[in-house]
């Protein structure tokens, strides 16, 4: 029987289809149950081991998406496992191929940082329509390094002996034959995709084939994969999240070209400042109107079957030596999730250069003060002191700046064209400084500040699959 205590990676899932990928791809599943999970617990969980850890697995309750339903799901699965030490957002998503990254449906997308992003990009669609360009609508952490170290691991692994990912689902579908035809690999020609300014007719009943049209002047001719090509393949970058469907392929073309994200889901941004993660996304369509659901299922699997492939890259030692997401929150900030009983603890302050250039400046008069506390003498205040003295001048922001630096940048910028007078915001409330990942975080807001110059980069595809023979047929 397993403890509470020794479950240490956690693993989120967004459908049921999900869920179930997720289920079976356990090397063991533990079937037994807590009695004593906190009362307001309303998770489902699924508990297992994988190469050695202790998995507990939970999903979005049905019918709920978005950011915070997930953010939600994470907190509750941290306060019911204490020790869960980093986790796993894995699922199906949109991808967007382009010349640069011949993204199909059945590809796996991880998300890891890129151009100054952590590796998620979070956007809002009001911006998209005003201005046509995208921010980013918050300050993501990126994934922790021990999880970012493994892919690493994983990827050289893949390249010099290939993936067995078909070859495992095919192995965990021969033991669930009950989930043979919802998530085998479908029909090849069943993935078609159609030139970004043809849209499907609002008729959700009728399939492309009828309507759509199935030539050349319509659908974008790629080449065959080859047997010496891997597939599905597996792409590294920026995964955009939104609390919107992307369903549109200009649009998805414009955030593909602008900031190089490689596909569309809408959890990821809930869960990066609270809950340390990778996202591992299958992909089943192509975040356009054409969307259907027969690749689901194939993509669910293919997602998981990297996540499991992921587990056996971590060394449990690895894992278990870095502190627990728990004791980090209740050690960091008064406004983490572990201070504040309503969920809805979780916000966002559109950065840019200004803001980020603004705490910086408010945070360096204070230090040459000398005397911070006297603006405030409440334990908070003391709270921040103490880690104040314990952190060195990183030269970004701390990761215990004020809330009331930022409240009183924003109160005092009364010019309605500054960046800084955005309404109805509040914080996002980084993790604390933690190991390797305080020096993320500096790292991501010189990152962050570069990005602003709208800088552009030139980096080649992480791909493992082969651009090169698809670009100049897309
Ligand atoms: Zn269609």
């Amino acid at each position: 029987m397993s403890q509470r205590e020794d479950y240490t990676i956690g693993w989120i899932c967004a459908i049921t289809t999900e869920y179930v990928a997720a289920q079976v791809f356990l090397d063991e599943t533990l079937d037994q149950t807590f009695t004593d999970l906190p009362a307001n617990n309303t998770n489902d969980y699924t508990l297992g081991r994988i190469s050695g850890h202790y998995v507990v697995i939970s999903v979005l309750p049905e019918g709920e998406y978005g950011t915070a339903s997930a953010a939600s799901v994470a907190q509750g699965m941290i306060y019911c496992f204490p020790n869960i030490r980093v986790g796993l957002m894995v699922g199906i998503g949109g991808g967007a191929p382009s010349q640069k990254h011949d993204i199909r449906l059945g590809d796996i997308v991880v998300s890891i940082p890129r151009d100054g992003q952590g590796g998620v990009f979070q956007y809002d669609f009001g911006k998209i329509i005003q201005d046509h360009s995208f921010r980013p609508t918050a300050f993501l952490n990126q994934p922790p390094s021990v999880l970012r170290a493994a892919v690493g691991g994983l990827k050289a692994r893949y390249e010099m002996k290939g993936h067995q990912i078909n070859e495992n689902i095919d192995r965990v579908l021969k033991e669930n034959p009950k989930l043979l035809k919802k998530y085998q690999r479908p029909d090849p020609e069943s993935d078609r995709l159609y030139r970004s300014q043809i849209v499907h007719p609002n008729k959700d009943n009728e399939p492309c084939t009828a309507i759509c049209g199935d030539d050349l002047s319509c659908l974008i001719s790629r080449t065959v994969r080859t047997e010496h090509d891997p597939n599905p393949a597996i792409y590294y970058g920026l995964i955009g999240s939104a609390n919107s469907l992307m369903k549109d392929a200009l649009l998805r073309d414009e955030l593909a070209t602008q900031k190089e994200v490689l596909c569309f889901e809408m959890e990821a941004a809930g869960l990066m400042n609270s809950f340390p993660c990778i996202v591992i996304r299958g992909i089943c369509d192509y975040a356009d109107t054409h969307k259907n659901d027969t690749w689901q299922g194939y993509a669910a699997m293919a997602a998981a079957a990297y996540a499991r492939d992921l587990i056996y890259q971590l060394v449990p030692r690895s894992v278990t030596d870095r502190s627990p997401i728990r004791k980090i929150l209740d050690q960091s900030h008064p406004y983490s999730p572990a201070n504040i009983v309503n969920h809805n603890w979780y916000f966002n302050v559109p950065l840019n250069s200004d803001l980020i250039n603004g705490i910086r400046t408010s945070q360096k008069r204070k230090r040459d003060l000398g005397h911070p506390e006297d603006l405030s003498s409440s334990s908070d205040s003391d709270r921040r002191k103490k880690a104040r003295e314990k952190t060195p001048d990183r030269g970004s922001i701390d990761d215990d700046y004020d809330s009331e630096d930022l409240a009183n940048l924003l109160e005092t910028s009364e010019d309605s064209e500054s960046p800084l007078s955005h309404t109805n915001f509040a914080l996002t409330l980084h993790s604390p400084a933690e190991d390797s990942n305080s020096e993320d975080q500096s790292d991501e807001v010189s990152q962050e500040t570069r990005y602003e110059s709208e800088t552009q980069s030139s980096n080649e595809s992480e791909s493992e699959g082969s651009d090169e023979t698809s670009e100049s047929s897309i």
